[in-house]
């Protein structure tokens, strides 16, 4: 897995995708305060737009380093989709209790 620099750029009505919270969030005081400013995927705001911020974590996808993100509906779409690895899920052993 590739650590992506994901820029969340605010739409028309100032929302983003927040991986933290995998919700769309405004891109408010409330959301920066409580949320990015303490989340270790904090990366700043982008330079170039004006109402962005940067958020850096593994990303399964195939997508750009840096991967600009201007529609949050979508980018929350696509990161509901779980992939599976390569090696193929993960095997555990049952233990039944008793
Ligand atoms: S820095 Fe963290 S809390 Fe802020 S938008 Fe990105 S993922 Fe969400």
């Amino acid at each position: 897995m590739a650590l992506i620099t994901h820029v969340n750029v605010a739409n028309a009505v100032n929302e983003i995708y927040c991986c933290l919270r995998n919700k769309i969030v405004k891109l408010d005081a409330q959301q920066k305060e409580q949320f990015c400013k303490g989340c270790k995927m904090f990366a700043g705001s982008a330079a170039g737009y004006e109402r962005s911020v940067s958020c850096v974590w593994e990303d399964l996808r195939t997508v750009n380093n840096p991967h600009v993100v201007l529609d949050p509906a979508q980018e929350f779409i696509h990161n509901q989709i779980r992939q599976v690895p390569p090696e193929g899920p993960a095997l555990f052993v049952y233990t039944p209790r008793w």
